[in-house]
């Protein structure tokens, strides 16, 4: 955020002067193609006149730039700082790594525009570390042993975060496909609602893993510590179709679920599960900030829902709806 002078010089008034910021709608033609956008502007507040404000330009520039790119569909500066991040790689191997110019990356970080080639390209290595993997090995002798290290190690923890070896891990992997943004302590909730709902509406054990009731409500730990490099941030991961690895109606149920209860962040989640049976009681007799591994068990989770099933009739939107505010949570 910049941060603007409260007055500036009105050249009217000749003295300095409070002002207000318009926008306006401008057309600007970049590499050859036209783009509309809301460009800002300061009126000083006494006489009306257009002053200069610092610092304008900088965010006239930058906020055409993104709407260009987004328009355009090119990749934006703050997904290449993002693929950075991603794989731990500074401009110049990553560069190197990509097949490019020593100074490419540097260059595009300065604001110059890729080609769409070039462009689409960064975007599938921001979107895939299998792609990142294949430049890695094909441009290997590129670069140094320290920098292929730091990228391989993120790529060994991308291999096991994308991993899907259990029914838990698919339906984890399914969830974090979705379209909303899921941090680990949702993830965890969105688990438990799942089990329960499949439980409730199809009669099957979706998974048989250990779901625990932690000060945060139920967890699945082993779930928990595959995630849990994602802190308190979204979990990312690869763009992958396990349409073919769930049964149909699971998918159906893990969907309803997910327009349910996706929609809450991890806290209200928390809470939620805070006010059930199947967590109160795994947890009694544990403070609020003492650690509490005790189990809760699949059949208490069935047991449960099975009496709000009758009281609220699961299988309809509204009746989701109306024991979720039941609870007194939201
Ligand atoms: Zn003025």
């Amino acid at each position: 955020m910049y941060k603007y002078p409260e007055k500036v010089l009105c050249a009217k008034c000749r003295s300095l002067q409070s002002y207000d910021f318009h926008t306006e709608r401008s057309t600007r033609v970049w590499n050859g193609i036209r783009c509309d956008f809301n460009k800002r502007y300061a009126v000083c507040r006494k006489c009306g006149e257009r002053v200069t404000v610092p610092g304008l330009e900088d965010h006239n520039e930058e906020e055409f730039d993104v709407r260009f790119r987004t328009e355009n569909d090119y990749i934006l500066i703050e997904e290449i700082k993002d693929i950075m991040c991603k794989y731990d790689v500074e401009k110049r191997p990553l560069s190197r790594v990509l097949g490019l110019g020593e100074h490419t990356i540097e260059n595009y970080l300065n604001g110059q525009l890729p080609n769409k080639r070039y462009s689409d390209m960064l975007k599938r290595v921001l979107a895939s570390y299998t792609y990142m993997r294949n430049a890695l090995e094909e441009n290997r002798d590129r670069i140094n042993d320290h920098a292929a290290d730091k990228i391989k190690h993120k790529l060994d923890f991308y291999d096991a975060v994308n991993s899907h070896n259990s029914p838990i891990e698919t339906v984890a992997l399914y969830v974090l496909n979705s379209r909303y943004e899921i941090t680990n302590m949702s993830l965890q909730k969105l688990l438990y609602y799942i089990e329960a709902f499949c439980q409730i509406l199809l009669d099957i054990r979706i998974f048989s893993s250990r779901c625990e009731a932690w000060t945060y409500g139920p967890v699945y730990p082993e779930i928990y510590d595959k995630f849990k490099a994602f802190g308190r941030e979204q979990i990312c991961v690869d763009k992958i179709d396990l349409t073919n690895e769930i049964g149909e109606d699971c998918r159906k149920v893990i969907d309803y679920v997910l327009s349910l209860f996706g929609i809450y962040n991890g806290v209200t989640l928390k809470d939620l599960s805070h006010a059930e049976d199947p967590w109160k009681n795994a947890h009694e007799g544990y403070g609020n900030r003492e650690r509490c591994e005790e189990v809760i068990t699949h059949q208490a989770i069935t047991d449960y829902f099975t009496k709000v099933n009758k009281k609220f009739d699961l299988r309809t939107e509204s009746g989701v709806k109306e024991y979720i505010s039941s609870l007194g949570v939201i």
